[in-house]
């Protein structure tokens, strides 16, 4: 048998939303249940596949029926489509699985033409409708078919009312809608070279493929990478008998919502625009009737709506975004969907609706969106503020939240106008540990390079900071005292503001509102998670200010400590550069000992932080060009620490510069060269485990001592056998029975393809999916992003593989390696602590893989809780 392409609005139900897009399986769904539905059919999202796999054409099969189930529609209607006797209007929409709205534009009122509009206008002795309904057409038809521009109409209409001195549409009469269709004509005539389509059955196939076109125009491409929608999913268009709500006072537009999208708050709201269509009540030219007038002037209209809104929301359990149309005092239904809603009325409409009975927690638990939590837990821009807002770039999505203030240069900046209570925003080139502070005290992390792992990004995300990363169209001055960006220049003082959750720069001041974690819906909704899930969510946190926080966000451990990332504050760094610069193993122990006072007392505060959960530190691994001095200052700074002069220092840091850096010196390979880097580490968290368990009796502490970088056994073998024999040394010393196990980071393709090998020394892996994916594509974590554009345009990619998790080929990776590492240690504990630990459908992949825990960056931890909540669910 054929393929079925195509499904009359009868033959669908809302499960069938893969096939049909949401409006097609919503508009059936509306069918089935016996709501007022202008009739149609859909052309399946599969007939969009097949087209681009056709080259961009449609098939004569799919022509086919789409021809045959025209003559359904016509038999159903009653009227036929082209013909001059009873004509039959249609209406193209797209629609795709996942909602994308203003993504691809619909075409009303296809089927008219020359002798149509006139039928149409003798036969219902409105001829001011007809005519309006052709001049909507052309225009709605050039622009998205065409792609002649609508502002080339919309000035033709200008012009006309100003001639006739009226303001809005409605106030043009037959005539002038008549001239301004064969104006129209002529404009079309001219973009376009031949005369405009007048044969129905030619422009419905040109405006499905239109439609089948747009799911691949560039706004679609960046709204799905966004939203996590696959581009192999294609578009479905629903062909619609028309409603006019453009047929005089008694006809109208308008959307509803069953709950309020903003506040979550249980009251019915509509507006309606009267004589209208669709696209008008969007354009704002016209001012909707609001809610209290429509009870008054279409009551029964009010009365049928509320119905329909209780009773689909009833059905679907989900607060309803409806749209409809009023013909000549009828109602019709144009589409309904799970409504759009801010986080906290996300939060709220799933709260209520377990209240209310009408769902149950595993459902409330699955209603929200975990990306959409990242508003709740930081400040944003509201929707009004964004409309006026004048965007001059944008950046990477690098940490989420809302910033707005002065630019300054410097973190010294930074930190003194904060000093004096100013909100500044810190623009950089790029980060590096010394600007922590500055980081801090700033509003927000602007840096025009970088990609999504680096330096700012990282630390930005576990301090809870606003960055937008890498945007390469910054362009700093030759002195660095201003840049330019969008076509302007800005300075000291001047104020921008920017979304870390988008990635947008704004000029200018935006109003930011705050985020509201103390939200009681909140926290009821993370308790029902938690109930749910299966995976431990753990936190990467460097800094005992970090693990409280997490902490409080519900974290159930640390996944990762960074300990080089413990040097970035203040005076420490100077250490660290201490240790690397020194020559001999006598400099480098001096160095340490300083250092494992510092580390100890850190490694202190995370375990009293945790209290008694697992604590993961990671032994040291800083890529060196990150931590080496680079200023004349520094270098001071060094020589008045270690007595060498200028020109030693130097000469050791020259001695140090990697052509690769990330695949340079750092990691396990350090202490194989150093192993007084491992014996000074394992001295600070065995001091720091040993002296907390002995203030807190009931806490067990069980300190996860972790390689980093290990890709061979036998490095594994190397660097644990000095941290056996310092632990076993340190606990005999202090007569202390506790326990601490020694695992590994897997983070080298080399481990996972010998994660067997790796197991028997390794007592838990962890994947360190940044560098992982770094090392499996062999992409530059710091670099990607300089092409990561032009690998989506190409559509080589569709996602940045350092944000959402490769399940073919990283994961493929992971997924052996927790195979092999469990068939020589079924009891072996596997967790991420990568960025993508943080990610929804990258933690859904984990829970797939078997994964114990996730770890992610504090602010992230909720996200994952709900995330890992819903995979256990999903896949139960
Ligand atoms: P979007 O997905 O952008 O909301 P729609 O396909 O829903 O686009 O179309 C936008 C508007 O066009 C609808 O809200 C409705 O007002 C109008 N419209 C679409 N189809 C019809 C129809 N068959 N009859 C009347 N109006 C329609
Ligand atoms: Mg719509
Ligand atoms: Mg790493």
């Amino acid at each position: 048998m054929a393929n079925k392409w195509v499904y009359l609005f009868t033959e669908g139900n809302k499960d069938m939303r893969n096939l049909l897009g949401g409006k097609g399986a919503n508009l059936a769904e509306m069918t089935n249940l016996g709501l007022p539905v202008p009739q149609g059919f859909t052309i399946t999202t599969e007939a969009c596949t097949q087209y681009y796999e056709d080259g961009r054409q449609i098939n004569d099969e799919i022509k086919g029926q789409i021809r045959e189930y025209m003559e359904k529609l016509e038999a159903i209607s009653g009227k036929k489509f082209g013909d001059i006797e009873n004509p039959l209007l249609v209406s193209v929409r797209s629609g795709a699985r996942a909602s994308m709205p203003g993504m691809m534009d619909t075409i009303l009122n296809l089927g008219i033409n020359e002798q149509v509009v006139d039928v149409m206008s003798r036969k219902s002795n409105n001829p001011r409708w007809a005519w309006d309904c052709y001049r909507r057409f052309i225009q709605m038809f050039s622009d998205v078919v065409m792609e002649v521009s609508k502002s080339k109409f919309e000035k033709l209409i200008d012009k006309k009312k100003a001639e006739k001195g009226v303001t809005a549409d409605v106030d043009l009469t037959t005539e002038d809608l008549q001239d301004l269709v064969a104006q129209y004509k002529v404009l079309y005539k001219n973009e376009i070279g031949s005369e405009f389509p007048s044969d129905a059955r030619e422009q419905l196939i040109e405006a499905v493929k239109a439609v089948f076109r747009s799911w691949d125009n560039p706004r679609a491409n960046v709204y799905r990478r966004d939203n996590d929608i696959p581009y192999s999913w294609g578009t479905a268009v629903n062909v619609q008998m028309m409603a006019f709500g453009n047929m005089g006072p008694t006809s109208g537009s308008g959307v509803a919502f069953s709950r309020d999208p903003a506040t979550g708050e249980n009251a019915f709201y509509a507006e309606v625009l009267m004589n209208a269509q669709g696209e008008d009540v969007v354009s704002g030219a016209r001012t909707p009737m609001k809610i209290e007038e429509i009870k008054v002037k279409l009551p029964e209209i009010y009365k049928e709506l509320l119905e329909i809104s209780d009773k689909l929301e009833d059905h679907y359990r989900d607060m309803q975004d409806m749209e409809f149309t009023i013909e000549d005092g009828k109602l019709f239904m144009l589409q309904c969907r799970n409504g759009k809603r801010t986080a906290k009325a996300a939060l709220k409409i799933a709260c209520d609706l377990v209240a209310e009975g009408k769902i149950d927690k595993k459902t409330a638990v699955l209603a929200v969106d975990p990306r959409n939590l990242d508003t709740l837990l930081h400040g944003s821009f509201s929707k009004e503020t964004l409309k006026s807002a004048e965007q001059i770039g944008k950046g990477l999505p690098a940490a989420p939240g809302a910033a707005c203030g002065k630019i300054v240069f410097t973190a010294l900046e930074a930190k003194n106008a904060a000093a004096k209570g100013e909100k500044v925003v810190l623009v950089r080139l790029e980060t590096s540990p010394e600007d922590i502070e500055g980081m801090k005290a700033a509003q927000g992390i602007l840096t025009a390079r970088g990609g999504m792992t680096s330096h700012a990004a990282v630390v930005a995300r576990g301090m809870g900071a606003c960055c937008v990363a890498g945007c390469s169209d910054i362009k700093f001055a030759e002195d660095g005292e201003s840049f330019t960006l969008g076509g302007k220049t800005y300075k000291e003082g001047d104020i921008i503001s920017f979304d870390g959750s988008t990635g947008n720069i704004y000029d200018g001041a935006l109003e930011v509102s705050e985020g509201a974690v103390e939200d009681e819906d909140f926290a009821k909704l993370m308790t029902w998670a938690d109930e749910f899930r299966t995976m431990k969510v753990r936190t990467n946190a460097d800094t005992p200010e970090d693990a409280k926080r997490a902490r409080s966000l519900g974290a159930e451990g640390i996944g990762l400590c960074r300990t080089e990332h413990m040097f970035f504050e203040g005076d420490r760094i100077d250490a660290i550069r201490e240790m690397i610069v020194a020559d001999s193993r006598e400099e480098r122990e001096k160095a340490l000992d300083k250092i494992l006072p510092l580390q100890q007392g850190d490694f202190e505060q995370l375990f009293e932080a945790m209290e008694g959960n697992p604590v993961t530190i990671r032994f040291l691994d800083p890529p060196l060009h990150e931590f080496v001095p680079k200023t004349e200052e520094d270098i001071e700074k060094v020589c008045k620490n270690t007595g060498k002069t200028a020109e030693q220092v130097r000469a050791v840091i020259e001695g140090l510069v990697e052509v690769n850096p990330m695949m340079g010196h750092r990691g396990c390979r350090l202490p194989i060269a150093y192993p007084e880097i491992a014996v000074m580490q394992t001295k600070a968290v065995i001091r720091a485990a040993i002296k907390v368990q002995n203030a807190h009796a009931d806490w067990k502490i069980v300190p996860e001592i972790e390689v980093p970088l290990v890709g061979i056994l036998k490095e594994m073998q190397f660097v644990k056998k000095i941290i056996v024999e310092t632990a076993d040394a340190e606990l005999k010393a202090a007569g202390s029975d506790l326990k601490y196990e020694v695992g590994t980071m897997i983070e080298i393709p080399r481990a996972a393809l010998t994660a067997d090998e790796i197991a028997k020394e390794a007592e838990f892996f962890c994947f360190g999916t940044n560098d992982l994916t770094q090392m499996t594509f062999g992409f530059s974590r710091d670099d990607a992003g300089k092409f990561l554009d032009s690998y989506y345009d190409a559509k080589v990619l569709e996602n940045d593989p350092f944000a959402k998790l490769d399940t073919e080929g990283v994961g493929k990776l992971m997924k052996m390696a927790v195979e092999l590492g469990r068939k020589t240690n079924p009891n072996l504990p596997v967790g991420i602590c990568g960025e993508h630990g943080g990610d929804p459908s990258s933690v859904e992949f984990c829970h797939e893989i078997g994964l114990d825990y996730v770890s992610c960056s504090p602010f992230r931890v909720p996200i994952a809780r709900l995330a890992a909540a819903q995979a256990a669910i999903v896949n139960k």
